[in-house]
């Protein structure tokens, strides 16, 4: 069964340990805790197995990333299920990390086929584009699957032949101290066949790098975050073997008028403080581009937000859209001229303190307060 004791807990080394660090650690650890050393020890065996198994992950770049992603659960799946006998714990770790990461496998192990790697393209749109949606092309360098060898990395002409080394398993095992130790293959790569004569094209990788030139089609309503997924446009698989997926991670650029909340657009109106007291209509425009009539009510409030129904961003891959919020700032006027301000000198002389009840109640209130502390 597979350990549940954390892997890096195991070689007794951090989480941000580089590769020498593991290396002499899984030393040290691994001829301390040696079969050969503690004969008939069940403990030290059991702990043996498990350091091996901690360093076979960790020293692998993907299997590590896998295991600071998922955890033991990136490996669980068929762990001691694979069964050889004795050793059944050295199970192929990359291949129980292949089938949870979607590849495909062939017939009875050998002739494993794996998918090509999934890819990610970041790409920015504004919120205008994010509103209608966009069709655009892009072009990347990606590997494809040689022409000239349909991708199975031989010469045309010419074929292949079972491994030597495997004897057409693609796997070969080794005494390891008490332990029979399976893994793939170093010659065939598990393929349990070799190449002849290697393709000139792609020198028998079966892929080539290429530009390939993209449509993507990004419907309205996208956010950032939002993924849009092209089947088999990722990298192409080895040898013949079917291609991963291209994810666009969309990041959608900050608007100099609307803020975005999900499908809800927010936005600052300065209205002048005539049209706060008396009220009115303005126009303001809307993110389609088309101009929203705004009824602004007398009498209404610095920070007072407004809703306009279906004004707001298209649902994605949904009906309707969301509202337009709209909050007001009055502005108090800054540049007016001799004769506005004798108008409202004018005001001024006639206001009885009941026009502005908030500023008059805050008046009130800190007379009170005030008349409080001096009794
Ligand atoms: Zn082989
Ligand atoms: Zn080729």
């Amino acid at each position: 069964m597979s350990t549940e004791i954390d892997y890096y807990e195991l070689l007794e080394v951090e989480r941000t340990a580089d590769d020498k660090v593991l290396k002499s650690a899984y030393r040290k650890l691994a001829m301390r805790y040696h079969p050969d050393k503690n004969p008939g020890c069940g403990d030290s065996e059991a702990r043996f197995k498990q350091i091996n198994e901690a360093y076979d992950c960790l020293k692998d770049p993907q299997k590590r990333a896998a295991y600071d992603r998922y955890g033991h659960a990136a490996f669980q799946q068929g762990m001691g299920g694979g069964g050889g006998q004795g050793g059944g714990d050295f199970g192929d770790i990359g291949d129980i990390f292949e089938s949870i990461f979607g590849s495909a496998f062939g017939g009875g192990g050998r002739q494993q086929q794996r998918r090509g790697a999934d890819l990610r393209y970041d790409m920015e749109v504004s919120l205008d584009e994010a509103f209608r949606g966009k069709s655009t092309e892009i072009t990347i360098e990606v590997s494809q699957s040689c022409e000239p060898c349909g991708g199975s990395g031989a010469q045309p002409g010419t074929g292949k032949r079972g491994c030597s080394m495997c004897g057409g398993h693609g796997k070969v095992r080794a005494q390891q101290g008490f332990f029979v130790v399976e893994r793939t293959c170093p010659t065939c790569h598990g393929r349990g066949e070799v190449i002849e004569k290697p393709c000139r094209s792609c020198g028998g990788e079966g892929r080539v790098d290429k530009p390939q030139t993209l449509q993507v089609d990004i419907p309205p309503g996208v956010d950032s975050g939002t993924r849009i997924r092209l089947s088999g446009k990722g990298e192409a698989g080895p040898f013949g073997s079917p291609p991963g997926d291209l994810y666009i991670f969309l990041h959608v650029k900050r608007h100099r008028v609307f803020e975005r909340d999900g499908t809800t657009l927010v936005t600052k109106v300065p209205i002048t403080f005539t049209t706060a007291a008396l009220g009115g209509s303005i126009e303001i425009p809307g993110i389609d581009g088309e101009a929203i009539e705004l009824e602004i009510p007398a009498g209404i409030q610095s920070g007072k937000q407004l809703r306009k129904r279906g004004e707001g961003m298209p649902v994605l891959q949904g009906r309707g859209r969301g509202d337009l919020v709209i909050e007001i700032a009055v502005e108090t006027p800054t540049k007016l001229s001799a004769r506005q301000k004798e108008i409202l000198r004018e005001l001024q002389a006639t206001e009885t303190g009941d026009e502005c009840p908030q500023s008059k109640g805050f008046f009130d209130r800190i007379k009170d307060a005030w008349t409080d502390l001096t009794e």
